[in-house]
């Protein structure tokens, strides 16, 4: 998002990026406000905070550290044909990002320190659900290599439906003839947001003909044991979902275009009259994961 300053404290908002959808753009709005605000109006933070806002926003909790690591390290492993040498360099990123964990980690850098059988516990967790994951590949995937259509690293794609804008981001798709096929890893064993796999499933269904292509979702756990879950959706369902996107879009878009006005107006401290109108949850539970917690309560 981009403001500019008109005279003194009035501000034209131009916030493209800020309403482009994403299932954690939802999530995160109806959460809590004033995350949203940290998150994505970065423009709108006054420079007091400015700086510890960034430096916040790139701690990330243990689990999606690990989870995204992993994730990470699968795509290197596809990408070298080797998971022996993805294994060698994600030993040396592991201890070298959590060697320095009270700058990485949320938890560590709010005082909980992770001790060596912890550390040590996580790398094991990790370096299995890697050799599963390899395991899964050679048996599934390895031969159909040429037809993977997307990968992890291939970065977050956008789709536009009913003139929004939607970010997504699936794991790994291969496409053989009439099927598509949606890979996606799972490290632990978590209950499954399905409106994920719905949004990769109506990416895929306005890319391709939606009558001439079958799509499959397969959720692969990778940790503690290997399973592979499969599902897919009925048309209705993802029409469902897409007036779901919309009412979620809607509510977030008029509640920056009232913004937009309200930034219109003369205060002698803007930043902070904005920072009211993003209300912080009263949910204590969001709060003690969020890695903004020191810009609300102190550390
Ligand atoms: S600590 Fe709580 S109130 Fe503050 S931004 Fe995070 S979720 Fe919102």
């Amino acid at each position: 998002m981009r403001i500019t300053r008109i005279p003194q404290n009035k501000f034209e908002i131009n916030y493209t990026n800020a309403i482009k959808w994403s299932n954690n753009k939802h999530r995160i709005y109806n959460d809590c406000k004033r995350k949203f605000l940290y998150r994505y109006l970065g423009s709108l933070i006054g420079p007091s905070e400015k700086e510890k806002v960034e430096r916040l926003k790139g701690l990330k909790n243990l689990k999606k550290w690990q989870g995204e690591i992993i994730h990470r390290y699968i795509d290197i492993s596809i990408n070298i044909d080797s998971i022996d040498l993805a294994l060698e360099k994600f030993k040396n990123e592991f201890h070298s990002t959590l060697n320095n964990s009270n700058e990485n980690i949320t938890e560590c850098y709010y005082g909980i320190p992770l001790t060596n059988s912890q550390m040590e516990q996580i790398y094991n967790t990790s370096v299995i659900s890697l050799k599963n994951f390899w395991f899964y590949y050679q048996q599934n995937i390895r031969k159909l290599k040429e037809n993977i259509i997307f990968r992890d690293s291939y970065g977050i794609q956008t789709l536009r439906i009913r003139e929004i804008d939607i970010l997504y981001k699936p794991d790994l798709v291969v496409k053989k003839d009439d099927e598509i096929i949606i890979f996606d890893w799972k490290t632990q064993e978590i209950e499954l947001d399905l409106n994920q796999f719905k949004l990769y499933s109506l990416a895929y269904l306005t890319m391709y003909h939606p009558k001439k292509v079958i799509i499959k979702s397969k959720i692969v756990t990778l940790y503690p044991t290997l399973k592979e879950d499969e599902i897919s959706f009925s048309r209705q369902a993802i029409d469902e979902y897409i007036d779901f996107i919309y009412t979620s879009y809607l509510s977030i878009k008029n509640f920056l275009d009232q913004m937009r006005i309200f930034t219109q107006r003369d205060f002698e401290n803007l930043f902070d009259e904005i920072k009211q109108r993003f209300e912080k949850t009263q949910n204590t539970s969001i709060c003690s994961k969020c890695e903004f917690k020191e810009l609300c309560f102190g550390k």
